[in-house]
């Protein structure tokens, strides 16, 4: 963290971050992890409190004398997600711990134009509408999940055809003075691993691969912040002429051999049972040595991916979340051979570490919702546009 001074959204957004990513705290360790004294976090804490973004639970106290009430954040906040996955786009109201209150899937068409999953998304808005009205909350936050979503494809997403400004007049019509937010799946599914998901591995920066409907990457920083990941389209580097169709329009990208789609051919599963199967693909369907070899020459090509990405920008650390977690080491061995192939001066355990996390699809729209609640914290709770106050 930089010891630069910290204006007064900064403080409560390293606070609120700390407190997503904690599920709970306890004083004087929050006060350590956000380098400030224990008054002063108790004055932020007050106004957090009155705003109904933090509370205050008494807990049995860890040790003789140590700290009794565990601040975490309030669970009456609600907050709006809405998640493009496959074929469906998922809508949910849910708390800031993660629970959602209610949810709902609507169908995408076949064949997508930018008008019908516009009309799909007005749908998904007068749900969440509806919802709100008749829970009587007032949402504090949406965060929205698209695949494809980047700075270069705002305009044209080459992945699912959406077009960003007609929905963010939908959104301003019908949630006048909810902030929203846009994010790349990827970026949702980062957030949702490192707030959400028992054990991740990685506290500080490294980069989170993403092996679901589609692959793609994200650089992740050092703290919890929504500004603070970039999208890296490493599952549509090509590798040489002809391959397969990939969903991009190119032919021969790792996508078009590592993604759960292209893993449903390659098995001869139809892919709604395979998402039917979650995990259980592994132990259920039977693979043939042929097959086998097959699955560990697409991990390998996904393994030089990775390394050419890292070649590009060095990062000491890598989560791989997917299928390829749920192989035994033998296989996924072919991955880490692939980066070493690839990265400058091979693979050194010393050197990178890796990790390999469970796959966070088919829980949808948890993503977006876990963005959502890092929006929240990234803004320190405050209103979108107030001005800075140190
Ligand atoms: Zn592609």
């Amino acid at each position: 963290m930089s010891e630069q001074p910290r204006s007064r959204r900064q403080t409560r957004a390293a606070i609120l971050g700390q407190l997503l990513q904690s599920g709970g705290m306890f004083r004087p360790p929050l006060a350590k992890a956000v380098r400030l004294s224990e008054a002063s976090l108790s004055r932020i804490l007050f106004d957090l409190k009155a705003e109904g973004l933090v509370e205050e639970i008494r807990r049995p106290v860890p040790y003789f004398g140590g700290p009794s009430a565990l601040v975490s954040l309030d669970r009456s906040v609600a907050l709006g997600a809405i998640e493009i996955a496959g074929q469906w786009l998922s809508v949910g109201i849910g708390a800031l711990s993660g629970e959602l209150q209610e949810t709902k899937r609507l169908a995408l068409p076949e064949h997508p134009t930018v008008q019908s999953v516009g009309r799909v998304f007005h749908e998904a808005l007068t749900v969440l509408r509806d919802w709100t009205r008749r829970r009587h909350v007032k949402l504090v936050q949406i965060g929205i999940s698209v695949p494809g979503l980047g700075r270069l494809s705002v305009s044209g997403n080459a992945i699912i055809p959406c077009d960003i400004a007609r929905i963010r007049a939908m959104l301003s019509e019908m949630f006048r003075d909810v902030p929203a937010e846009f994010t790349n799946s990827v970026v949702a599914h980062a957030t949702f691993h490192r707030c959400r998901m028992e054990g991740y591995p990685f506290s500080g920066a490294h980069l989170f691969v993403f092996v679901g409907q589609g692959v793609a990457g994200a650089w992740m920083d050092d703290t919890i912040a929504t500004d603070g990941a970039q999208v890296v389209e490493l599952g549509h580097m090509v590798f040489g002429d002809g391959g397969p169709l990939c969903r991009c329009g190119h032919h021969g990208c790792v996508e078009a051999y590592a993604s759960l789609p292209a893993l449903a051919a390659l098995l001869g599963v139809p892919e709604p049972d395979l998402h039917e199967l979650r995990n259980d693909w592994v132990t259920t369907v039977p693979l043939s040595s042929q097959v086998r070899q097959e699955l560990r020459l697409r991990l390998f090509r996904l393994g030089l991916a990775i390394g050419n990405t890292l070649n590009v920008k060095p990062s000491r650390a890598i989560a791989i979340s997917g299928w390829p977690s749920l192989l035994p080491p033998e296989d996924r061995t072919s991955l880490l051979q692939g980066i070493d192939s690839s990265l400058l001066g091979g693979l050194d355990a010393a050197a990178l570490a890796v990790a390999f996390v469970p796959p966070s699809t088919g829980h949808d729209p948890r993503a977006a919702l876990a963005f959502a609640a890092c929006c929240l914290a990234s803004r320190g709770g405050m209103p979108a546009e107030a001005t800075e106050a140190a």
